[in-house]
C-alpha cells in the first residue's frame, strides 16, 4: 500500500497512504538503510523523502519499516443514495458536494453498466436509473444528521428522481455491498464477454467529474465498446472496466483505442492516469503523455537512487511497450489459436 500511494473510498475525507505516513526504513540499490521522515506531525528538515519512497513502486528502494499516525473512528455514519436519470447530474451532484461546507466520508458513483451488472449478479435491488450516487457521512451523531440533510438537498437540486437516507447498518452494509461487487458482477453482465481493466484508475478534477463520466460514455460508443463506470468520485477517482470479446482481434483493438482516448479525455480535463493503483506497466505510456516534462526527473532520480538499475527494472517512465501487444491477458488464453 505504501509502496503505490493505495487509498479507497474514504479519501475524499481521509486521504491516501501518503497522508498517513510519518517515517520509513528504506534499503536502498546499494544495500545501505536509511530512514526519512520523522515521528513528528510537522517536518521541515530538508527534503522529505519519505514522501518521494511513497509510491514510487519499488523502483527506489525496498521500505522495511513504516511508521503511520492513525485518526480517530467516527462515532456514527448514515448514507444517501440519489438516483439520477440522467448521468451528467449524478456527475453534477458530486461536483455540487464540494461546494457546500461538509466533506462526505465517501461517494460512489455508478452508471447503468454497474447498476444492472450487480442488480443482476447479486440483486442487489439498485433503482433502474441511468446512475447513482452513494453518499455517505460520519462524525459526531448530531453533525450526521445535519450533513444528511444537506447531502439530501444538494442531490435534488442536482436533479436526483428519488433520494433514500439510511442510518440502518444493514442497509448501509448492503448498499456498500452492492458498490463493492461491481468488478466482479461486470464480468458476468454479457455472456460472451469478459471485463478486463484497462483505462480502470483515472483521477480528474472534482469539477470535471460531469465532463469525464459523459466523455468516457462517448467514447465507448464511438468504439463500439461497453464500458462501466464507477468509482470514488467526491475524490475525482473514476474506475472503468471494458466489457470485450477476449477471442475477437477486432474487439482488443476497439478497446485499446479507447482506452487510448479516455486517457487523453482526463489528461486534456487536467486529470491523472492513475489516482490510486499506480503506474506498473499497463499506465507507463499514458503516464508519459500526462507528464511530458516531469518524467525525465523522475528518471534522473531513479538513475540516482539505482545507477544499476535492479529495483524493479522496467516500470514507470521506463517501460515501452503496447497495452495490448505486450500485456498478458488470461482470458486471452483459452481462445483457440
Ligand atoms: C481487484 C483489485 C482491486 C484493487 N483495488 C484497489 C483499491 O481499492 N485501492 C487501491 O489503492 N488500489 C487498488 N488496487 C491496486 C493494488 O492492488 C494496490 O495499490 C495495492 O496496494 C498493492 O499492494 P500489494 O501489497 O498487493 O503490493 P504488490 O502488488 O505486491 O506491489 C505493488 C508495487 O509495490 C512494490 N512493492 C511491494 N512491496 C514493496 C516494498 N516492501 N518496498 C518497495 N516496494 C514494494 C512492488 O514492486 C510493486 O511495484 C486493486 C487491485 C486489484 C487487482
Amino acid at each position: 500500500m505504501v509502496a503505490t500511494n493505495a487509498s479507497g473510498m474514504r479519501a475524499v475525507k481521509y486521504g491516501a497512504t501518503r497522508d498517513y505516513v510519518l517515517g520509513l526504513e528504506v534499503v536502498l540499490a546499494d544495500g545501505s538503510v536509511i530512514h526519512v521522515g520523522t515521528n513528528t506531525i510537522k517536518n521541515s528538515s530538508g527534503y522529505q523523502l519519505e514522501r518521494l519512497f511513497v509510491g514510487s513502486e519499488g523502483t527506489l528502494g525496498i521500505i522495511t519499516e513504516v511508521t503511520l499516525k492513525v485518526a480517530p473512528k467516527p462515532k456514527r455514519s448514515a448514507m444517501v443514495l440519489a438516483a439520477f436519470d440522467r448521468l451528467e447530474d449524478a456527475g453534477k451532484c458530486v461536483s455540487n458536494l464540494i461546494s457546500v461546507p461538509l466533506i462526505p466520508s465517501a461517494t460512489e458513483l455508478m452508471d447503468d453498466i454497474c447498476i444492472r451488472a450487480v442488480n443482476k449478479a447479486v440483486k442487489a435491488g439498485l433503482p433502474d436509473v441511468e446512475a447513482i450516487c452513494m453518499i455517505e457521512v460520519d462524525g459526531e451523531p448530531d453533525m450526521v444528521a445535519k450533513e444528511l440533510k444537506v447531502v439530501e438537498e444538494v442531490a435534488r437540486r442536482s436533479g436526483a428522481s428519488s433520494v433514500q437516507v439510511s442510518d440502518d447498518s444493514k442497509q448501509m452494509a448492503k448498499w456498500t455491498s452492492a458498490r463493492k461487487s461491481v468488478m466482479s458482477a461486470l464480468s458476468r453482465l454479457g455472456d460472451e464477454l469478459v471485463s478486463v481493466s484497462l483505462a480502470d484508475d483515472m483521477a480528474v478534477p472534482i469539477s470535471k467529474i460531469p465532463e469525464a463520466v459523459v466523455a468516457f460514455h462517448r467514447i465507448a460508443e464511438e468504439n463500439n465498446v461497453i464500458v462501466g463506470t464507477y468509482g470514488h468520485a467526491a475524490d475525482g477517482n473514476l474506475h472503468t472496466k471494458m466489457l470485450l470479446d477476449p477471442c475477437s482481434e477486432d474487439s482488443w483493438t476497439r478497446g485499446e483505442r479507447a482506452v487510448g482516448q479516455i486517457f487523453d479525455a482526463v489528461i486534456s480535463l487536467g486529470g491523472t492516469v492513475t489516482g490510486e493503483h499506480g503506474v506498473g506497466m499497463s499506465k507507463a505510456p499514458y503516464m508519459m503523455r500526462e507528464r511530458p516534462d516531469a518524467w525525465r526527473t523522475m528518471l534522473a532520480i531513479k538513475k540516482a537512487l539505482d545507477p544499476q538499475d535492479i529495483l524493479n527494472p522496467g516500470k514507470l517512465m521506463q517501460w515501452e511497450g503496447g497495452i495490448i501487444r505486450d500485456l498478458r491477458y488470461p482470458c486471452r488464453d483459452l481462445c483457440p489459436r
